[in-house]
């Protein structure tokens, strides 16, 4: 009898079991049809979830699923979803939708669906509800069970659902399977603790936790190691990281300790509140040579009254002090911003108080959002009279003021020569690639693929609304 057979008569207890379970179904597919079996992954969200989704698919990968771009032909479809404003929830349940009939053409398609969506009650009812075809429902603290509920439902057949409140199996060992070869991104906290008035993230992703200096700095080894140049440092609030360690450890001496480590790489970092951005931390930046220079500082609103009302803790003033002395300490640095426009009870002269901080700031890009009323939040409760029409008029205006602001960047620096890390192919014709600045600014050029990965020269020639175009210099080492 050989192992995998024992282990199916006893019973499995770790998330590695289970994934050999699951891998021997695969291999048992494989030797009866000559049928590699496949998996889908569709992220909606942000960069955790994209972190998530490294994971999710590093266990598909150890149970022997190959990725596939192709959900018709997947036998696994999982779908990790984005709870942060109602049209994110809407376009999954379009998605989902639309796999009915696909499940109807292979009955033996898994569709499972994930993260901060299906971790809200109501939602996980709505699915169970009305949406009899999707197979797994598992929340954010449950992504590990993946390989034990997909074994249970090949197994036993059936739907499974898993929305814990708690961690139901640890993330640090999860293998990962990542997207690219340039990029990293490494989780440095979970959660979050603020309860922002209109979010609904400390709801879904629980009390902020945060990883262990040790196990950030071994996987950051292990990522330069392994050829990455840009490690993406995430959290809901990296300024907040490490209070609850013993001992303590600031954003600040995590950001000096990567910096200290040896090789050709950069390091950015998302997401910057405010309340927390200290003086230590802008000296840090500034001193620190491979963090790059650009802040992510979402301040929301410029109103001080929308501010309290959304549970801030800032003041436009504190907020601006914040963006001088960064700009007196770290020449050439960039600021870029969320920003919620129509916070219920937001007036004409509120609405006027964030386009002002905006032409004060002067951000190099903004990612701006209509306020959406969230279940379970505080700011659901409050009434929200102004009309949707108004609303909308005053987003225009606001991308409006941005894409000007956004353009004079950008044509600033036309005749002036920037370091660029090549990510990828171009967009903008073929034989381009594609790359960033230290301050963010999307860099296109013509150049070999095989300078992807590199650090180049390239030489500002054309500004356009997204991006910047421009010629290779000279390859430059660092
Ligand atoms: N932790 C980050 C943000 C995470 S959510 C921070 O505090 O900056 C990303 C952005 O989505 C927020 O900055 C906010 O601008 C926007 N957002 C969150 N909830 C929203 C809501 N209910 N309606 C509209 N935008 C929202
Ligand atoms: Fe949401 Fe505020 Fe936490 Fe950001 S800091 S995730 S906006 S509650």
């Amino acid at each position: 009898m050989n192992n995998i057979n024992q282990m199916e008569m006893k019973q499995p207890h770790t998330r590695e079991d289970y994934s050999a379970l699951v891998r021997r179904h695969t291999e048992r597919l494989f030797s009866l049809y000559g049928k590699t079996a496949t998996a889908f992954i569709r992220t909606f969200g942000c960069q955790q979830n994209v972190s998530d989704s490294e994971k999710l698919a590093g266990m598909l990968s150890e149970m022997g699923y190959a990725m596939t771009d192709d959900p018709l032909s997947a036998d696994v479809v999982l779908f990790n979803t984005c709870a942060v404003r109602e049209n994110a929830e809407d376009r999954v349940f379009g998605n989902v939708g639309a796999l009915k009939a696909a499940k109807e053409q292979n009955r033996d398609m898994i569709i499972a669906l994930c993260g901060c969506m299906t971790q809200q009650p109501h939602i996980a009812e709505k699915l169970k509800t009305s949406y009899p075809y999707v197979d797994l429902i598992f929340g954010t603290h449950s992504i590990g069970r993946l390989p034990e509920l997909l074994w249970k439902k090949i197994s036993e057949g059936g739907r499974f659902v898993d929305i814990s409140q708690e961690e139901t199996c640890p993330r640090e060992d999860l293998p990962v399977l990542r997207d690219g070869s340039v990029r990293a991104w490494v989780p440095v906290m979970y959660g979050c603790n603020n309860f922002c008035t209109y979010c609904v993230v400390p709801l879904v992703r629980g009390r902020e936790r945060s990883r262990e200096l040790s196990d950030i700095v071994r996987e950051v080894e292990g990522l330069i190691q392994a050829g990455y140049k840009e490690i993406g440092l995430l959290g809901q609030n990296v300024n907040s990281y490490g209070k609850t360690l013993n001992p303590p450890v600031t954003f600040a001496q995590l950001l000096e300790t990567l910096n200290a480590l040896p090789g050709e790489f950069i390091i950015r970092f998302t997401t910057s509140h405010p309340k927390d951005c200290t003086h230590e931390l802008i000296d840090t930046i500034a001193r620190c040579e491979k963090v790059c220079k650009h802040i992510h500082l979402p301040v929301q609103s410029g109103s001080n009254r929308i501010l309290k009302a959304m549970n801030r803790k800032y003041t436009a003033e504190q907020y601006l002090e914040l963006i001088d002395y960064a700009r007196a300490k770290i020449p050439n640095v960039a600021f870029t911003s969320d920003i919620i426009v129509g916070f219920p009870g937001e007036t004409e002269e509120d609405f006027e108080a964030t386009y002002r901080l905006i032409e004060r700031v002067r951000y190099h890009s903004l990612f701006t959002f209509l306020y959406s009323k969230r279940e379970g939040t505080k700011a659901a409760e409050l009434p929200d009279d102004t009309p949707h029409s108004v609303k909308q008029a005053r987003f225009d205006r606001m991308l409006a003021l941005q894409r000007k602001i956004g353009m004079e960047h950008h044509e600033n620096l036309v005749g002036h020569t920037v370091r660029v890390l090549a990510e990828g192919k171009g967009k903008t014709a073929p034989g381009r690639l594609t790359g960033k600045t230290e301050q963010g600014v999307i860099v296109e050029f013509d150049a070999d693929e095989s300078l992807i990965g590199s650090f180049v020269s390239v030489r500002v020639t054309q500004a356009l609304l997204w991006a910047v175009v421009g010629t290779l210099e000279t390859k430059s080492l660092i």
